[in-house]
């Protein structure tokens, strides 16, 4: 039996597909074009436990019918990382939101429709941000916790982009675990979201580095990016956790029974752009009297600023430490620097 993960394309979908394929697994995944199908394929070494298949735009509610059709009685488990994920947008409504829920409510009636004997596992890629409180962001006295759900508004979704795709998220999320209550009895499929922080972390893939990276590593690289002129708030800017714990995550999500029903909220700690420029300036002499400057004054070791987040359950359901701030950014930012993307 297979696992099928929408969206294999992207940055934590290929650690996904990478860790199930090492535990051999076979896995199904879906790109929207033959092209980016044929590359991914490609990057695996032609893997005879991959195949791809073509799903186009996920807003629209019938995207996955086709390939549930055809594929969905090899199908046991499901991960569903598809969602656009920036904020270069004109229409947040078209472009985050009905994306986001359409292809969450679109892709499990698909398995209802044609997988619903077969499909056992269901886990959906959410997001903190269908957890924190935009308008409570600066508030340290607030703490989050897997429990706590983002009340963002339709009017203050479409207001700006960044509260469009925290939205976005939450709309989707909640339409998932609606879906489940309205289908109670007629769906045998168990769900688990996972929802991450800002997530860094290396490209599986080190030719993928280029001189703009995915949403959140795009944070890393913009220090990376930055001069000796460059000042940086010494202020929290939000918390982190590696791409490669968020890929086990997911993989516990259809491993671990314990994990059906909940919310994996998935962060190790916070972290400033400060913190980011001191560690690539303590590890990466080439990148010393290039970026901006250390400053050992930051307030994410505090945590101070920012809300704080207890995901103690997450990670006692989890069972394993994730990956340090020092580590992930080393990581993170070898790649750019053998890359030679730098400065
Ligand atoms: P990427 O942009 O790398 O991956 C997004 C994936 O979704 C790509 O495969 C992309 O396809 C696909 N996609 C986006 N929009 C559509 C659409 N309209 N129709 C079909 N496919 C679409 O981002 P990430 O890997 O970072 O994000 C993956 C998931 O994780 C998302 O659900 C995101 O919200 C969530 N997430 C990410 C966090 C982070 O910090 N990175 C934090 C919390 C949650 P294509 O390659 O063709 O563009």
């Amino acid at each position: 039996m297979s696992a099928f993960i929408s969206g294999a394309t992207g940055f934590i979908a290929q650690h996904i597909v990478d860790g199930l394929l090492k535990q051999n697994y076979k896995v199904i995944g879906t790109a929207r074009s033959q092209e980016k199908a044929n590359k991914l394929m490609k990057q695996f070494s032609n893997n005879p436990n991959l195949s791809m298949e073509i799903v186009g735009d996920i807003s629209d509610v019938n995207a996955f019918d086709e390939v549930m059709k055809k594929r969905g009685s090899e199908i046991k488990y499901v991960l569903h990382t598809a969602s656009p994920f920036h904020f270069n947008v004109t229409d947040i409504e078209k472009e985050l939101l009905v994306p986001a829920v359409n292809g969450t409510r679109g892709i499990l009636n698909s398995i209802k429709k044609y997988a619903n004997d077969t499909v056992e596992r269901v886990v959906i890629t959410s997001s903190f941000a269908a957890i924190l409180d935009l308008n409570r962001f600066n508030d340290n006295s607030l703490v989050l916790s897997e429990a706590n759900w983002n009340p963002v508004t339709k009017e203050e979704a479409l207001s700006n982009p960044m509260a469009g795709y925290c939205a976005s998220k939450t709309y989707a999320e909640r339409a998932a675990w609606d879906f489940l209550k309205e289908n109670e009895g007629s769906i045998k499929f168990k769900l688990t979201t996972v929802n991450p922080v800002y997530v860094f972390g290396p490209q599986l893939f080190a030719e993928d580095v280029k001189n703009v990276l995915n949403t959140s590593c795009e944070v890393v690289n913009q220090v990376v990016q930055s001069t000796i002129d460059t000042t940086l708030p010494v202020d929290c800017s939000g918390q982190f956790v590696d791409v490669r714990d968020v890929a086990k995550a997911h993989i516990a999500g259809i491993q671990n029974d314990n994990c059906i029903g909940q919310r994996l909220l998935c962060s190790q700690a916070a972290f400033g752009v400060q913190d980011i420029a001191n560690v690539l300036n303590d590890n990466f002499p080439q990148l010393k009297g290039k970026i901006a400057k250390s400053n050992p004054k930051t307030n994410a070791v505090e945590n101070i600023g920012i809300c704080q987040i207890d995901n103690s359950k997450t990670k006692e359901l989890l069972g394993f430490e994730f990956i340090d701030l020092k580590t992930c950014l080393i990581d993170t930012v070898s790649q750019i620097v053998e890359q030679k993307i730098i400065g």
